[in-house]
C-alpha cells in the first residue's frame, strides 16, 4: 500500500536532512516519524504514538508543540543533534489539497542562536578546515551570535588541527567531503563535537569584502566552506558577518593547548570549571561582550610592546582614578549584549523588548564617553573617548517601541504612540469603542437597577452583558437578545453592542497588523546600524576588560610591570596570582625572582609541597598578565616579552590522572625543545619523573644541557633528583635555587621561600610524618634512611668514579638484626657492595611479577657466585 500525500512529502525532505531530526510542522505541532520519532520519543522522554500514513504498518510518531519548541531543540542541540525546522509555507485554510512545507533554517550545535546552551560569558564557535597538504591546515572560526569571523593556519599534523579545535572549545566542525575517514574517527573519538560536511567553497561575491585580509586562496577556501555551509544551514542573509580577522601566529605569544591547560589559564585541569583559573581571577567585567573579549585575549596574550603598553596605559588611568571608573562601571552594567543583539537583529529574531535594551544600552554611551573624556590620559581618551553614539538610531527607538513592550511581536503594544498617524487613529477608534462599552455598562445597572450586571468579553462570542441567575427577574421583558446561558448567569446581546463590537474588532486587527509592520519596518531599519553597532560593541568590551584589570589591579596590589631588554627578569615580591587569592589569609609567601642573559636558567629543589610548582608557574602567569595588558602580582617586575611559553610537568605530578603517560611527557618536551626560541620561557616541572631514577636523571640532564648550549631560553626546572643540582659547577648560565623548608621538633615546615644555592636535605619522612602515617613507621624509617645513606654515597656517581669503586665497596657497611632484633652492622665485601646497589636501584613500581622473577634469579646468581 503506498504512503499518503503528506508522508510522501516528509519522506522527500527527510530524504535531504539525513543527518538531523526533521521537526515537521502540522497545525500547531512539529511532528518527527519513523526513526526521529523513535529517537526523540527516548531523548526527549515524550510519548511514542502511531498514525496510519499509508503503508503497511502504522507509523511511529511524536510531537512536540510549536509553541514550546525551543526548549526541545535545546535539549537536542546539546547532546549534539541538528534540528532540520521544516514549516508550512502556505496556509492550510486557503490552500486546496496539500500544504507546501520547506525546510527554513537547519538549527546545529554551531549555528544555535538563542537558549541556554548559549552561555553569555563564552562564544560559541563553529570551525571549518580546509587541508592543503598533510602538514597545513586552514582553520576558519565563526561565532553566528555576534557575526566574529577568524582564520588560523595550523601548521602540523592532524593533532594539532584537533588541539587547536579543542582549543577554541567549538561545537561543531564542518570537514571537506574528502577528509580521510581515518581523521574524522580521531576527530570523534577525542573531541565531543558534531561532524558536518560542506564540498561547496567558493565566496559569493556579496561576500568579498569579508575576505579582503585573507592574502591566499587556501585560507579562502576554509572561510569559503564555512560560509557556505552557514547560509545553506540558516537560509538568510548573514548580514552581521564581520570581516575575516586573520590570526597571525606572530603577532601573539604561542602557547600549545597543553602549556594553556597547565598554566590553568581558562579552567582549572582539576574539574575543568572556570573558578580558580587566571580567567575567573581577572574577570571583573561588567558586560557579557566583555567577558568574551577577556577569554579571548587571555587565550591569546601580545607580543607587541606597544599594543601592550596601549592596554597598560588605559588600566594605569582607571587604577589611580576611582571615582571615574566606579561611574564607568555603573554605565558599563546599564549595556546588553550589543553583539548578539546585532546578530538577533540580522537573523530577524528581535522582538520590541530587546530593541528596548538595545535603547537603553545606547543610552548609556554618552555617558561612558564624559567619564572617558574625564580622564586625564590623553592615549585613554584617543582610544576610548569617541564612540560611536549612533544618535539617529536612539532617536528612531525612543520614538517609535513602546517603552515595555510584550515579549510577542504579533499582539499589538510594540508602537508608541504618535509614532504613526494612521495607527493613532485605529488606536483611537478602538479605544472609543471601549469608552461607550464602559459607558453601557453604567447605563444599563442603572436603567435595571441591577447592580452586579457587567458588559465582558470573550474570543468566540465577543461582547456580552451577563446577569446572575439571581437577578434574572429584573430584566425588562424584550431589553435584550440571548445568547449564552451559564451555571449560574445569563449572556446578552444588544444590536447596538453588535455595531460597536464590529467597530472595535475591525479597529483591533487593523491596529494588530499595521503595528507588526511598523515594527518590521523599524527592525530593517536597525539592521542598517549593524556595522556601527558591532565596532561600538568591540571598543565597549575593550574598555569593559580594562577597567576589570585597573579593578583587580587595585584590590590585590598588583603593579605595573615595566619591559627588560636583553631578557632581563628582575621581580621582587612576586606571587603567584591565583593561589594567593585563594589563600585569601596574607600567609603566601612573596618571592623574587632575578634572571638575565647570564643567568638564564634556575633548577629548583626543594622537598615535596615545599612551592617548586607555584614559583613556575608564578613567573608564567606574570608573563601572560603583562602581555594581556594587565598588571602584575609583584612589588616591582621587569620582564621581557616572551613570544612563546612552553610548561611541561612530569607525568607522575600530572593531575589528570592515567591520561597521561611518560610518552606523553616525552612528546611534549619535543615540542618545546623543537619550538622554542632564546626569547622563550620554558618550565619544565619534574620531567624524566614518569621513568626509573636513572634513565630519569640521564633524560633530565641531557634535556638541561641542550637547553643551555643550543636553545638558550629562560627556563625553569624543578626536580627533585638532587644529583642534577651538580649541573650548576658545570653549565655557565644555570643556578642552583632551593624552596626553603625548616626543621621544627622533628617536623617539617615549609617556607615556601625561594633561596639561592640547592636544597640538601630530603624531607620525605617529615611530609609521612605530617600524612600521621604510624609513629613506628616513621621510625623505622629514619633507621632505614641513615643506612641508605650511608651506602648511597658510594652508589651516586658509579659512573665517574669507577675506579674508586673497589676500595669503598670494602669500607660499605650492611646492616643485619642481632639476636635481639636490633639492627647491627657488619663490615661488607665487595660482592656484597654491589648486591646492596643492584637492590637500591631496582624501582619496584616499574617491574612486572615476571621481570621481578627475573631480578630476583639475577641476584641470587649474584649471592651464589660468591659463595
Ligand atoms: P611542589 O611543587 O614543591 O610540590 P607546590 O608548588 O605544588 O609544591 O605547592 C604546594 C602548596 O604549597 C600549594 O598548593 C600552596 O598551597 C602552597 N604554597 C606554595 N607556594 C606558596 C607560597 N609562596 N606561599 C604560600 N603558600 C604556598
Ligand atoms: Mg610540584
Amino acid at each position: 500500500m503506498a504512503y499518503t500525500p503528506m508522508i510522501q512529502q516528509y519522506l522527500s525532505i527527510k530524504a535531504q536532512y539525513k543527518d538531523a531530526f526533521l521537526f515537521f510542522r502540522l497545525g500547531d505541532f512539529y511532528e518527527m516519524f519513523f526513526e526521529d520519532a523513535k529517537r526523540a520519543s527516548k531523548e526527549l522522554e515524550i510519548t511514542l504514538t502511531s498514525r496510519d500514513g499509508g503503508g503497511n504498518e502504522r507509523i511511529p510518531m511524536c510531537g512536540v508543540p510549536y509553541h514550546s519548541a525551543s526548549a526541545y531543540i535545546n535539549q537536542l542541540i546539546e547532546k549534539g543533534y541538528k534540528i532540520a525546522i521544516c514549516e508550512q509555507m502556505e496556509d492550510p485554510k486557503v490552500t486546496k489539497g496539500m500544504v507546501r512545507r520547506e525546510v527554513v533554517q537547519l538549527i546545529t550545535p554551531g549555528t544555535i542562536m538563542e537558549g541556554k546552551t548559549l552561555s553569555e560569558k563564552q562564544n560559541n564557535f563553529i570551525v571549518a578546515l580546509s587541508m592543503f597538504d598533510d602538514r597545513s591546515y586552514g582553520l576558519a572560526m565563526n561565532d553566528l551570535t555576534t557575526g566574529e569571523n577568524r582564520l588560523t593556519i595550523v601548521s602540523g599534523d592532524w593533532d594539532e588541527v584537533i588541539r587547536e579545535i579543542d582549543a577554541v572549545d567549538a561545537r561543531e566542525v564542518v570537514v571537506p567531503p574528502d577528509l580521510p575517514e581515518q581523521h574524522a574517527k580521531r576527530m570523534r573519538q577525542q573531541l565531543d563535537i558534531t561532524l558536518s560536511v560542506e564540498a561547496e567553497t567558493d565566496v559569493h561575491e556579496s561576500f568579498r569584502p569579508l575576505t579582503e585580509k585573507l592574502d591566499d586562496d587556501s585560507s579562502i577556501l576554509a572561510f569559503g566552506r564555512l560560509l557556505n555551509y552557514l547560509l545553506r544551514t540558516q537560509k538568510r542573509s548573514l548580514d552581521h558577518l564581520q570581516p575575516v580577522e586573520v590570526v597571525e601566529p606572530n603577532q601573539y605569544m604561542k602557547m600549545d593547548v597543553h602549556s594553556k591547560r597547565n598554566l590553568e589559564l581558562v579552567e582549572t585541569i582539576r574539574n575543568k570549571g572556570k573558578k580558580g583559573s587566571l580567567l575567573w581571577l581577572l574577570d571583573e567585567t561588567a558586560t557579557a561582550m566583555g567577558a568574551r573579549k577577556l577569554k579571548q585575549w587571555i587565550e591569546r596574550p601580545l607580543v607587541s610592546r606597544q599594543a601592550i603598553a596601549e592596554r597598560l596605559q588605559v588600566v594605569a588611568a582607571l587604577k589611580d582614578q576611582f571615582f571615574q571608573r566606579e561611574a564607568l562601571r555603573e554605565e558599563l552594567k546599564g549595556v546588553y549584549d550589543l553583539e548578539r543583539l546585532a546578530g538577533r537583529v540580522a537573523f530577524g529574531n528581535v522582538n520590541a523588548r530587546d530593541l528596548v535594551q538595545l535603547k537603553k544600552s545606547l543610552q548609556r554611551v554618552p555617558g561612558i564617553v564624559a567619564v572617558v573624556n574625564e580622564l586625564e590620559e590623553l592615549p585613554v581618551q584617543e582610544r576610548f573617548g569617541r564612540l560611536e553614539l549612533c544618535e539617529s538610531l536612539v532617536a528612531l527607538l525612543e520614538a517609535g517601541i513602546a517603552d515595555d513592550p510584550p515579549l510577542s511581536v504579533k499582539d499589538g503594544g510594540l508602537i508608541k504612540d504618535g509614532y504613526n498617524r494612521q495607527l493613532d487613529e485605529y488606536r483611537e477608534a478602538a479605544r472609543n469603542g471601549k469608552d461607550w462599552i464602559a459607558a453601557l455598562q453604567m447605563r444599563e445597572r442603572e436603567e435595571t437597577g441591577i447592580k452586579s450586571l457587567k458588559v465582558g468579553f470573550n474570543k468566540v462570542f465577543g461582547y456580552y452583558i451577563e446577569v446572575t441567575k439571581a437577578n434574572l427577574g429584573q430584566i425588562p421583558e424584550g431589553r435584550y437578545e440571548r445568547k449564552q446561558t451559564l451555571t449560574n448567569a445569563e449572556r446578552y446581546v444588544t444590536p447596538e453592542l453588535k455595531e460597536k463590537e464590529v467597530l472595535i474588532l475591525e479597529a483591533e486587527e487593523k491596529m494588530l497588523d499595521l503595528e507588526y509592520e511598523l515594527f518590521l519596518a523599524i527592525r530593517e531599519q536597525v539592521k542598517t546600524y549593524i556595522p556601527d553597532l558591532q565596532l561600538l560593541a568591540k571598543q565597549i568590551a575593550e574598555l569593559d576588560v580594562l577597567q576589570g584589570f585597573a579593578v583587580v589591579s587595585e584590590e590585590r596590589q598588583y603593579c605595573c610591570p615595566e619591559f627588560s631588554r636583553d631578557r632581563e627578569i628582575m621581580i621582587r615580591g612576586g606571587r603567584h596570582p591565583v593561589v594567593e587569592k585563594v589563600l585569601d589569609d596574607g600567609t603566601y609567601v612573596a618571592n623574587n625572582f632575578e634572571m638575565n642573559r647570564e643567568r638564564n636558567m634556575l633548577l629548583i629543589t626543594g622537598p615535596n609541597m615545599a612551592g617548586k610548582s607555584t614559583y613556575m608557574r608564578q613567573l608564567a602567569l606574570t608573563a601572560v598578565m603583562m602581555q594581556v595588558g594587565c598588571f602584575v602580582p609583584a612589588a616591582e617586575a621587569r620582564l621581557p616579552i616572551f613570544d612563546q611559553v612552553f610548561t611541561r610537568i612530569g607525568a607522575a605530578d600530572d593531575l589528570v590522572g592515567g591520561q597521561s603517560t611518560f610518552m606523553v611527557e616525552m612528546l611534549e618536551t619535543k615540542d618545546a625543545l623543537a619550538k622554542a626560541t632564546e626569547h622563550s620561557l620554558i618550565l619544565l616541572d619534574e620531567i624524566g619523573r614518569g621513568t626509573s631514577t636513572y634513565d630519569g636523571i640521564a633524560l633530565a640532564q641531557a634535556i638541561i644541557e641542550h637547553i643551555h648550549d643550543t636553545i638558550k631560553a629562560t627556563t625553569l626546572f624543578s626536580t627533585h633528583y638532587h644529583e642534577l643540582t651538580k649541573l650548576g659547577k658545570t653549565l655557565d648560565r644555570l643556578v642552583n635555587v632551593h624552596v626553603g623548608a625548616m626543621e621544627d621538633e622533628g617536623r617539617i615546615v615549609f617556607l615556601h621561600k625561594v633561596i639561592e644555592g640547592a636544597a640538601d636535605e630530603s624531607y620525605g619522612i617529615h611530609v609521612a610524618q605530617l600524612a600521621e602515617l604510624p609513629d613506628e613507621v616513621i621510625a623505622r624509617a629514619r633507621v632505614i634512611l641513615k643506612e641508605l645513606e650511608t651506602s648511597s654515597q658510594a652508589a651516586a656517581s658509579v659512573q665517574d668514579r669507577r675506579s674508586e669503586e673497589r676500595d669503598l665497596g670494602k669500607q660499605l657497611s650492611f646492616f643485619v638484626r642481632d639476636s635481639g632484633g636490633h639492627p647491627k652492622r657488619k663490615a661488607m665485601s665487595e660482592k656484597e657492595g654491589q648486591l646492596i646497589r643492584k637492590l637500591q636501584t631496582i624501582d619496584l613500581m616499574e617491574l612486572t611479577p615476571l621481570e621481578a622473577m627475573n631480578k630476583l634469579y639475577e641476584l641470587q646468581k649474584m649471592v651464589d657466585e660468591k659463595g
